[in-house]
């Protein structure tokens, strides 16, 4: 199995307005099977899901969670806006999103945008991806899958990797269970999460800074069967119990 890693050159600045896939298919040639993985910042970009700080009035308790994390008010406003509850508030606040990701800041960025703007995730990542799924397949006739990622912090590492936020054409999961193993033992636990390891390389490809390389393409990973089952359903979720059992966090709405 030979799985090639492929960075989309010579994307410009993305605008509000602008047809991601297009672009994209302009400068490579998908192939049927390909793996696209889109960062979120330059969906989002295209989508106007941007906000500027200037047009934000920082509530009471955006303005108390601003003084303990010494952050803008106005930013942590924007994060309050994009969460569906908070986890942590201090020394960073870790957001659940309506689309079940748990993100710190709830994924809003500062960086690879003009000062005084915000970059939100989109609001329906898997409707996200499944937009740019359908798009090329209009457009260029291939099937491929769709990987929307963000570079996330993890529980128990130092350090950011990519993630999967939405996927489409494919699934999250890579089932083992009722597999046998080498000495033809069944599996009974291991659910393998592709769409991270996918959004991963992808996102070591792209880099954080100014590489200007929001698209990558993977090409070779033979097809899996699986589920989207990704994230932990209420009461499953250990770290997420023992965090809000340490610090119990008003409601937000
Ligand atoms: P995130 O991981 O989705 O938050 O996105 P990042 O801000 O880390 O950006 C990922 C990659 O896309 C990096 O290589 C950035 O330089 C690049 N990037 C971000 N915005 C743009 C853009 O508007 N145009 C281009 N060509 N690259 C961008
Ligand atoms: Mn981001
Ligand atoms: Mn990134």
């Amino acid at each position: 199995m030979t799985i090639t890693v492929h960075p989309v050159m010579g994307l410009p600045l993305i605008e509000r307005g602008d047809d991601l896939p297009a672009l994209i298919a302009d400068r490579f040639e998908l192939a049927d099977g390909d793996i696209l993985c889109v960062a979120s910042s330059v969906y989002s970009k295209a989508r106007g899901h941007v906000r500027q700080l200037a047009e934000i009035t920082p509530s009471a308790r955006a303005l108390s969670i601003a003084g303990r994390t010494g952050e803008e008010p106005r930013f942590i406003q924007a994060v309050l806006d994009e969460s569906e509850a908070l986890i942590l508030e201090a020394p960073f606040v870790l957001s659940v999103l309506s689309h079940g990701h748990i993100g710190v800041r709830a994924g809003v960025d500062q960086s690879n945008t003009e000062t005084g703007r915000v970059i939100l995730l989109p609001p329906d990542p898997m409707a996200a991806a499944e937009e740019m799924r359908s798009a090329f397949e209009v457009l260029t006739g291939t099937r491929i899958g769709v990987i929307v990622t963000d570079t996330c912090g993890r529980a128990f590492r130092r350090g950011q990797t990519g993630h999967a936020i939405g996927w489409a054409g494919l699934t999250a999961i890579r089932d083992f269970r009722g597999e046998s193993d080498l000495f033809g033992h069944t599996l009974q636990i291991t659910e393998e999460a592709v769409v991270d390891e996918c959004a991963g390389f992808a996102n070591l490809v792209m880099g954080e800074s100014d590489n200007g390389v929001p698209a990558v393409i993977i090409r070779g990973l033979p097809a899996w069967t699986g589920h989207d089952d990704l994230y932990w359903h209420e009461g499953e979720d250990l770290i997420r119990a023992a965090l809000c059992a340490q610090t119990p966090i008003a409601p937000l709405r």
